[in-house]
Formats: structure tokens, sequence, C-alpha cells
């Protein structure tokens, strides 16, 4: 029938645009080495920032003492408290809490935010109990993991350049988050001090490193995306005079704003026009989590419209953007039952949908168009960072052990997303080189490498 054909027609054209064949994902990987370059000969000469973290002393085990933690990234805060005892004891200790972040703080001001999350960590430091023990004479010290594009000044300072994923602070951008977060701790009457600034990819390849000295590089798959690696410091031509005693430094890519040569779609664009930021973060709007429901959502519900998948009306829930999230598209993708009932209760409880059989495995194939192309377009990226290091480091990367630390909900949940992304660095370095080359999660990394990075930056020292 007529609706039948356009459905089909829908999904064949899906397919097309977010095709991911091997020249596709070289160029992408080509171009992720090249836009590298280029941030990191001039500032603002390319999509990728390529921030300098000011990090590069990178925890040795050495570390010792009382360091806390406080992680501020997306959906949820994080705060964490470690007792470090040295090479031989290493951790002795942590504890977590997360506290999730009210809608409205998310669009409100600076100051209810920053007093927010000092709140939270205030009660969060009342509990703390005999297992931790300060050094005499200290403060508490704070590692500060802040996922948003920063421009850093120092290890314990940095502007934010702009918010993302969602967020739409008033008065933080053009601020120090150090300073904004040190005036609410003070507000709160909290006695502790922010020894160092890390993006949460940051942390997570310091945490990471820290059990296993062959990561390199560290990526985030959560509601939004980014990747850091650790770089020579004579391969940064805008580096500012001063040279790091280690002759590395870790670079933060802001990836999620690459834009070269990604297979986009009209629900791609219309995304984009849509959004807070419409013409940025393009990479993140086609792999990250926050995103991959919603485009899901547009094809269906085009689907819906032109095709009339599911008859002849119009849920408004499907109409209502993001009302079909990641997590949902993940889940139905896990229905093993031959009715589809998990499809069929998923699509009736987020989009007020009544489903038949036909219609499940058409909404299945659309879910798995788009976890296909965002899990093999960040192999692709990663493939990119592998490349412009070796280029570089001639055989110290794909001539040896490296390790890919992977963090963030999105790769930790979906192993359909994650088998792509392998599958995807796989087909672009074949099957010699990427023996060597080790795709591993990293559980968690960053709040306890942001603690070790306030060890290794403490203001005792
Ligand atoms: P954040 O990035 O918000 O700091 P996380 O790293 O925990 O925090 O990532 C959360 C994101 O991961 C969610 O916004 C969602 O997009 C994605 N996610 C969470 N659970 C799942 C799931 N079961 N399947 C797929 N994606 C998920």
């Amino acid at each position: 029938t007529d609706t039948l054909s356009s459905v089909t027609q829908i999904l064949t054209k899906l397919h097309k645009d977010c095709a991911t064949p091997v020249p596709v994902l070289r160029h992408v990987a080509d171009s992720m080495a090249n836009d590298m370059r280029a941030g990191l000969a001039v500032d603002g000469s390319s999509d990728l920032k390529m921030i300098l973290s000011y990090v590069d002393a990178l925890p040795t085990g050495n570390e010792k003492g009382l360091f806390y933690a406080l992680d501020l990234g997306g959906t949820n805060f994080r705060v964490l408290r470690v007792q470090l005892g040295g090479t031989d004891q290493r951790v002795i200790a942590t504890e977590a809490e997360q506290v999730s972040i009210p809608q409205e703080l998310m669009f409100g001001t600076s100051e209810e935010l920053f007093d927010f999350i000092a709140s939270g960590l205030a009660k969060f430091a009342e509990k703390e109990n005999g297992e931790f023990q300060l050094s005499q004479g200290r403060n508490r010290e704070l590692g500060f993991t802040f996922s948003f594009p920063v421009k850093q000044t120092s290890i314990d300072s940095g502007v934010l350049i702009k918010w993302t994923k969602g967020f739409a602070v008033s008065g933080t951008a053009g601020r120090d988050v150090v300073a904004c977060l040190n005036e609410a701790m003070k507000r709160q009457g909290l006695e502790m001090q922010v020894s160092a600034l890390v993006n949460d990819t940051v942390g997570t390849l310091a945490g990471a490193k820290y059990w296993d000295n062959d990561v390199m590089i560290a990526v985030i798959l959560g509601t939004g995306t980014n990747a850091c690696y650790v770089e020579r410091t004579d391969a940064i031509p805008k580096l500012p005079g001063q040279i790091s005693k280690s002759g590395t430094t870790i670079i933060n890519t802001e990836w999620g704003a690459f834009s070269t040569g990604l297979p986009l779609t009209e629900f791609d664009r219309g995304m984009d026009a849509a959004s807070i930021n419409p013409g940025e973060q393009i990479f993140e709007k086609t792999i990250s989590g926050m995103y991959l429901g919603e485009i899901v959502r547009r094809v269906v519900l085009e689907m819906a419209e032109t095709g009339s998948l599911f008859g002849s009306s119009i849920p408004e829930k499907l109409q209502t953007p993001f009302s079909l999230r990641t997590p949902h598209i993940c889940a139905m993708q896990q229905d093993t039952t031959t009715n589809l009932d998990a499809v069929g209760s998923i699509l009736f409880n987020e989009a007020g949908i009544e489903s038949n059989m036909g219609a499940r495995k058409m909404v299945l194939e659309v879910c798995d168009t788009i976890a296909k192309r965002g899990g093999r377009l960040a192999g692709a990226g990663i493939v990119g960072i592998l490349q412009k290091m070796e280029d570089d480091m001639e055989g110290l990367i794909f001539g040896k052990r490296t390790v890919v630390a992977m963090d963030g909900g999105l790769y930790e949940n979906y192993p359909q997303y994650r088998t792509y992304l392998q599958d995807a660095v796989t087909d672009l370095l074949g099957p010699a080189l990427s023996e060597n080359i080790v795709i591993e999660h990293s559980k968690d990394g960053s709040g306890i490498g942001a603690a070790l990075l306030a060890a290794a930056n403490s203001k005792y020292k």
C-alpha cells in the first residue's frame, strides 16, 4: 500500500543518509586529526579548541591523605572523598554520593546553581567519619571536575566559555568557575578549597592511568561527549612559553564541536535548528546520549505523519521533543521477546503509541540505524586521535599496547553502541594494529581522578 511504501522510503533514505562505510569513517578520522593539528597551532582556527589542561604531572601512586572531588557535568553532580595511602596501600577508602540537579537550576542564575552544589557538598562533608583523616594543619582540598568548555589559565582557575548539554545558566560565561565554587562554599560556611580544576575526560584519564600506565586517551560518552589525550609539549605550537617538567601535557580536545564530513540527515538538521545552540556541537548531537533518542523520535514522527505508521492518529506525546530518550531506544534494542512486548510497552508509555508487530520492527530499525551511526562515528573519532599521536610519535602508539579509557552512561549501558564503536575501530585499523589498541571501560574513574589530581597539585606541597 501507499502508506507502507512511504514508511519504507523514509527508512531507505535514512539508511543511505546515515551510512558509515569505511571511506566515510576514514574521512572523519583524517579530518579529526587535521582539526586537532589546526587547534594546537592557533587558538580559534579549528572546530576543535584543543584546550590546555595545565595537567602535566599525572598521579604517580605516591599520593597520600584525604581529598575530595566534585563532578559537575550533566544531569547529576557527584561528590566523593578518598583516603590515599601511597604506593603500597593506594586507595584506603572512598565514599561517594550523587545528587540530581533540579531542571529549573539549569536555566537559573550562576549563584543559585553554585549555592545548590556547595550546599550538597557541605552536607556530604559533615558525614566524614573515622576512616577518613585530614593531615594536621591542612584544609580540605577538592578536585573540581567541570565538564563544560573552559579556558584554563592555571591548574586551579578557568573561565567558562559557554554552557553545553542543555545548560543555560546566566552569569557564568566569562567567569572563573573555581572562584564561583570557592565563593559559594564560603557562603555555605564550608572550609574547603579547590586545588585542581579538571575536565571529566582529564579526570578519567588521570584515574585510569593511576592503575594502568598505558592509558593515553580518555573518551566520555554520556549526555554529551568529549575526549582528551597525552600530548608532547613540543607538538603544541600555541603553547605560551612555559614548558612542563614532564615534556607532556593533557589536551582537552572538546571534540563535541567537531563537524567535518559527518553523514547528517534532515532529522539532525531539524533537531539542531530547534536546539538552544544551533550550528554548534554537531559531533555531540550525532553521537551522544542526549540526542540519539530525540533523533529517533523525529524519524518515527515523520513515519507516523507521512506514512501512518501507527494508523491515523498521531499521539501528542510523540510530537513532544525529547519524549523518547536514549535509555528508551537502548531498552527497546534489548527486547528479545517474540512479540517485541518491551518495544510495545515503551512506545505506549513514552510516546503514547499503540503499535503492531510491523511498526515495532520498523521502530527498531530506526533505533539501530541511529545507534550504529553514532557508535561508528565515535570509533572513527578515536582513530583520528590515535592517528595524530602516531604521526608525531612513530611506533609509540600502534607499535605497543595503548589503552583508550572510556566512561559515560551511554558507553556503559548501550551494548550495541559499544559494539559498533569497536567494529569501526577494527575496520579502520585492520586486525593487526587494532590488537594493540585496547578500548576499555574505566568506571567512574573521573571522580577518583579529580581527587588524585587535587593531591598531585596540593597547595601544601
Ligand atoms: P552525564 O553525562 O549526564 O554526566 P552519565 O555519564 O551517567 O552522566 O551519562 C548519562 C547519560 O547516559 C544519559 O543522559 C543517557 O543519555 C545515557 N544513558 C543512561 N542510561 C542509558 C541506557 N540504559 N542506555 C543508553 N544510554 C543511557
